[in-house]
């Protein structure tokens, strides 16, 4: 009996292996033809300079909307791209997609009277691990910066520490040049994955994204606090300047003001959404104050 329900357990769990291996190859060859296709969207998520109450960038997200399967998260297809040599095609059409809205969004920005270097946007975009060890990737940056145009300062390439910590010679190199570039650097997840901190230092990273799951307990947990107030005077030491990752309430963002934190994202701000969606945010909030700052100030 206990023989037969080992069995017909085994069959069951070799079905559900058989039909998540049959999934993960359909996504694989679908996911092939998606980037093809271009059928990858790009998100935009708001970078808040918490000083200035202003909009100081924006991460760009990929998302696969898939006709059958629905909404696809980057955590499923982001390593089935790497696991199939689709990221490297994959991540020079997010790149190529952000660089041009980033300029069409900064012809909104000069058309509104803001047009000094500093007041104009940023864009984030993730580079993953596999991608950030290809050789070719740093004449890829340098194709599409030329072939849209954008003034390389106002690029910043996100990779995790990790990255870093696996093959830290090559990093070391790959940094140099991406730098050499004039794009910047920035350490995303921090306080998450392995590295030490004297890597931080040798590295030549400009800004530290601290991980999103410090912040959303900050308000309520103490050590997630004083991990934020320690990586904010690490980033201070060094030179660093700070991104809170998922600020989700005005407690949240209270307790990152006092502390000196220069930037803040999250669905306190907003959500990333599609270009257009985020466009409409640009026109509400590029000379005035998202609500979240109100209410903070009612509160106080
Ligand atoms: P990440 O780079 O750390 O991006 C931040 C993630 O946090 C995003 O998840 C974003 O939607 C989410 N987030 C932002 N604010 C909040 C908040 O207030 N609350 C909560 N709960 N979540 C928030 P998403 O878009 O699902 O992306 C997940 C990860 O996938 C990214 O983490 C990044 O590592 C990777 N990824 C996304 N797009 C790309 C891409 O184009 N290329 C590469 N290589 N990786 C990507
Ligand atoms: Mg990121
Ligand atoms: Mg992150
Ligand atoms: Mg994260």
């Amino acid at each position: 009996k206990a023989k037969e329900q080992g069995k017909a357990r085994f069959k069951v769990f070799n079905q559900k292996m058989h039909e998540q291996a049959l999934r993960i190859m359909e996504l694989e060859s679908e996911l092939r033809r998606a980037v093809e296709r271009r059928e990858i969207q790009v998100y935009y998520q708001p970078i808040v300079d918490l000083a200035r109450q202003r909009i100081h960038g924006f991460e760009a997200l990929s998302r696969w909307i898939h006709p059958r399967h629905g909404f696809i998260p980057p955590s499923e297809f982001i390593p089935l791209a790497e696991d199939t040599g689709l990221i490297a095609p994959l991540g020079a059409e997010v790149l190529r997609t952000a660089c041009t809205t980033l300029l069409a969004w900064h012809q909104l920005f000069m058309a509104n009277g803001l047009t000094e270097e500093a007041d104009l946007p940023r864009m984030s975009v993730n580079i993953s691990g596999k991608q950030f060890l290809q050789p070719s990737l740093v004449g890829e940056i340098q194709a599409i910066l030329a072939e849209t145009g954008l003034d390389p300062q106002y690029l910043t390439l996100e990779i995790t520490e990790n990255v870093l910590m696996i093959n830290a010679e090559g990093a070391g190199s790959m940094l140099a040049k991406l730098k050499r570039l004039g794009v910047c650097v920035s350490m995303d997840d921090f306080g998450t994955g392995y590295s030490s901190l004297s890597y931080l230092r040798q590295f030549p990273i400009d800004h530290i994204k601290i991980d999103r799951g410090f912040v959303s307990s900050c308000d309520e947990d103490a050590e997630s606090f004083a991990i934020i107030k320690t990586v904010l005077s690490l980033g201070a030491a060094l030179g660093m300047e700070v991104v809170a990752e998922g600020v989700e309430t005005v407690g949240q963002l209270g307790l990152l003001v006092d502390k000196g934190c220069q930037y803040g994202q999250g669905y306190l701000f907003s959500r990333p959404l599609p270009p257009e969606e985020m466009k409409a945010f640009i026109m509400q909030h590029m000379t005035s104050p998202h609500a979240a700052f109100d209410e903070l100030t009612r509160q106080r």
